[in-house]
Parts: structure tokens; sequence; C-alpha cells
């Protein structure tokens, strides 16, 4: 088991757009910090040398975030490129040799999901994967039995410890402080359960649509795409007990643990829509009923969550563009004041995107004689920006093998169980209209918890139980 931080970085999918928007900035980063001291190979099939890889680096790094000279150059002198198929045995004999006296190389498999198979089997025969970490990009699997056989041709030539499956919310900023505000903190526990909380939910909206990446939205979705993955990933970090201790395995113990509770996914517990117009994006099929939105109920079979209904929502070409997390908690249990607003829900606000906020929504009385109140928000936490991007810090954390905010192979395979049952056309697609909310049948879905939170309005309407 390497323990020792990696000694190479490899990555695959060096020309692709991944690399351009995400992995080129981060790499620079980490030179920034002294964290990257080691070649950086980049692989693709191009016919590239290694000045072209550097020209794209600065190119990527002018459009995202900028050139740091004294980084670039750094990172420019580690960058090696090796051409190549990833069907071709020749492409890991070439990167064996570029490996060197390397003992624990990284590889960054930042390709297409069909070619993550072929790629881990040609670095295990030529030796490639000795002593070696892989980070795997999302999508991880299709399905349930799909990622069942993932898991297993991995675990073939990689120990568990030193897989690392990305799921790049996991490395935000304000997902970790969701986290840390939930653990760091005591007056949150006694009231995050079935006694106190009416309802969760979770809404992840983007005001765009697929940005011409048609033909890889059109085999998955949104519910494979963010729903699985990201939001499950939210979800668990909400609802998970509090860990043992700080190690990542008591961290994904607990995440296991909740993903267990969760009952399979039913018909009457989902609404997919899709907005109007999708069927004309390139690559996207013509009849094609691919979600672009997904709402979902969920149910956990735990002491702390029995009745608690969760709702995610997830979906473009939405009206706005915003992650937000709200926890709505019970009514008083009586109504003591004679205002129509008395008994309007307490509420914790999480925004994860585009600004963050950590807030609670009370009410308090207007000054005069009537005891009659108004919404307001105790904003704990408020700011713009992010201080380390998502990849940065996750590939950081690869590098020295910490795999705290990575997915286990149980995680992963939980979340499908719970997914399954209603992949693919198992429900029907209805259309909606580009700047609204989704089709009306996902209001429906939590119309007895009070609704979804409009993000744009800070004041939350009432509805807890
Ligand atoms: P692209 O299609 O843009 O890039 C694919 C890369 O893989 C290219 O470098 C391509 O090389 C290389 N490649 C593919 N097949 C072969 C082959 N047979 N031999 C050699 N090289 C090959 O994909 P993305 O960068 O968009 O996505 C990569 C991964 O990242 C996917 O798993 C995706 O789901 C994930 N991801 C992507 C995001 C994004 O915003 N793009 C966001 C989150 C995750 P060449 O150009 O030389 O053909």
């Amino acid at each position: 088991m390497p323990t020792a931080k990696s000694d190479a970085f490899v990555f695959f999918g060096a020309t692709g757009d991944l690399a351009y928007k995400q992995i080129f900035p981060a790499l620079q980063a980490l030179v920034k910090d002294g964290k990257l001291d080691m070649p950086v190979i980049g692989i693709a099939r191009s016919g590239w040398d290694v000045d072209q890889l550097r020209k794209r680096a600065e190119d990527s790094l002018k459009e995202h975030g900028g050139v740091d000279q004294a980084a670039f150059a750094k990172l420019s002198k580690q960058m090696q490129y090796l051409d190549g198929d990833y069907g071709d045995a020749q492409t890991y004999e070439k990167l064996r040799k570029a490996l060197g006296d390397a003992q624990h190389p990284l590889h960054y498999l930042a390709i297409p999901p069909s070619m993550f198979v072929p790629v881990v089997k040609g670095l295990a025969a030529s030796g490639c994967s000795l002593g070696a970490r892989v980070i795997v990009e999302k999508p991880f699997g299709r399905d349930l039995q799909s990622a069942r056989a993932l898991n297993r041709t991995l675990h073939r030539f990689f120990h568990e410890h030193d897989i690392f499956r990305i799921d790049h919310y996991l490395g935000k900023e304000p997902v970790q402080n969701l986290l840390y505000f939930r653990f760091a903190n005591s007056l949150l526990e006694p009231i995050w359960n079935r006694d106190h909380i009416a309802s969760m939910q979770i809404t992840m909206a983007e005001d765009f649509g697929v940005q011409g990446r048609g033909r890889f939205y059109d085999e998955v979705g949104a519910i494979r795409d963010v729903v699985q993955n990201h939001m499950f990933q939210v979800l668990a970090l909400l609802a998970m007990g509090p860990p043992a201790n700080r190690s990542a395995d008591a961290m994904r113990d607990e995440k296991l643990r909740l993903f267990r509770s969760m009952r399979p996914l039913r018909a009457e517990d989902i609404v997919r829509g899709q907005f109007d117009g999708y069927l004309k994006e390139p690559g996207v099929a013509k009849n094609s009923t691919v979600e672009t939105f997904a709402a979902l109920r969920i149910h956990m079979d735990t002491w702390r969550w029995s009745g608690v209904p969760f709702f995610i929502r997830a979906g473009k070409q939405l009206p706005v563009k915003c992650t937000e997390v709200l926890v709505r908690l019970k009514n008083p249990p009586q109504q003591v004041f004679d205002d129509p607003s008395n008994g309007a829900v307490n509420h914790f606000r999480f925004r994860l995107n585009p600004d963050v906020i950590i807030s609670l929504g009370a009410l308090v009385k207007e000054p005069g004689e009537a005891m009659k109140g108004h919404p307001v928000e105790l904003v704990a936490h408020r700011h713009i920006r992010t201080a380390m991007a998502p990849y940065e810090r996750l590939l950081g954390d690869a590098i020295d093998g910490d795999s705290a905010l990575f997915t286990r192979d149980d995680c992963v395979e939980e979340a499908w169980r719970v997914i399954d049952p209603i992949l693919g056309d198992k429900v029907p697609v209805h259309k909606y209209k580009p700047g609204s909310w989704g089709p009306g049948q996902a209001d429906a879905l939590i119309a007895e918890a009070g609704g979804w939170n409009d993000p744009r309005v800070e004041t939350v309407a009432r509805g807890g139980r």
C-alpha cells in the first residue's frame, strides 16, 4: 500500500475538455503551492508534441484563472507528452519508460468512461500499475450492474485504497462547510432529527442547456449526471450521523450506513422532465426521452429520519443558476399569536453555488402594538468566491493518498441501488418550458411538504408540519 506521496502524475485525456477547463488550472495551482514537484505526463492520440501540450495548457490558463509566470514555467518543464491510442499496448510501454524510477505514479483517467477498462488493463499489463494509484472520473457506471462490473475490474489490478473515484462536488469549499457546520457545532445535533425537522430539499438549478455537449448529455441525463453522484453526496453530508473519527473510512462508513437506509426509488417518487427545444440540440437523438430535469422524493429508514421526506430537484434551463439546500423545521406546537405569519416554518439554508450562504430563517415581531411578525434570515456565513478550486483540492489529496473526499466502492454501489429501479423510461418524461421550474408534476411531489423553495426569494414559504 503506497502511503507515500505520488512521484509521477500521469493524465489520460490530456487534449480533452476537462483537462482544458479544470486540470491545467489545478496543476498550475498545485505547482505554485509546492505540491506537484514530479513529472507530469499527458497522454492522448492527437499526434501532438510536448510544446503543443504546453501551448494548450497556457491557453487553458489564460481562459481559466490566469497564467502565473513562475508556476507555469515550472509546470512546463515538468510536462511530457506521450502520443498513442489507449487500445495499443505500445502506448503503455512508452509510459513505462517515461515513468523511469517512479515508485508510486498517479494515473488520472480523465477520459470517456468506455476507456476506463482498456486503460486500466493496459496499465496492469505493462507494469505501470505497480505501486500506483488511479483516479477515475465520473460517471462511475451507468447503473448498479455496470458500477459493480467496473469495481470488479479495478479491484483486479488496484487495492481499494489506491482507487480514487472523483466526485468534484466533494472538493467544493461550501460542501466541505456543510459538513463542518454540522459537526463543529453542538446546536444542530439535538434538533437534527424527525422530532424537529419537517423536510429537507436540495435544488441544483442551471439556467442554461447542454452547451454544445448534447451527444454526451443524451447518453447520461440529469439523474446519472448529477443526482446519483453530486446530489446524493450532498444528501449524505446533510443526513449522515457523526463519523466516529477523522479517518477517511469513518466518514465513508457513515455515508454507507445512510445510503443503505435509503429505500429504492419507486415510480411515484420521481418526476422526469425535458425542456422544449432539447431535441433540436446537436448530438441529441430526435426522439430522445432523456431527462434534463428530475425531481425525487427519498425516504430513509432510520430512527433519526423515519417519516421525514427528502427531496432533490435538478435541471437545466431553469430560471436561475443556483444550488441550495433548505431544511424546514417543524412549526411550533401551538399558535400563540393571532397573526397569519405565525407558524411560518423556521429553516436552515445552505447555499452552495454561486455564492455561499449558511443562514437560519426565523420570525421577528414587527414594531408596533400588534403581535405581528415578519420573516428574517440570520446569516451565519456569506461570501462570493471559494478559496480553492475543487480539482486542485482533490488532485492534491490523491497525490498525498488521502481518500476522504473520494467515493468508496460500496458507497457508489449503494447509491446506484437506490436509483436503479427508476432508470431509463420506467417513468414518462414531461415537457417543460425553458425558464420555468420544470414540469408541474414536480410541484405535486412536494406539495404536502410546503412546496419547493424559490432560491431567488430569501423568505421561505410556510410548510412545516
Ligand atoms: P473529451 O472527449 O473532451 O476528451 C477525451 C480525451 O480522451 C481526449 O484527450 C482524447 O484524446 C482522449 N481519448 C479518447 N479515446 C482515446 C483513445 N482511444 N486513445 C487515446 N486517447 C483517447 O472528454 P472530457 O474531457 O469532456 O471528459 C473526460 C472525462 O471527464 C469523462 O469521464 C467525463 O465524464 C468527465 N467529466 C468531464 C467534464 C467536462 O466538463 N468536460 C466535467 C466532469 C467530468 P484525443 O483528443 O487525442 O482523441
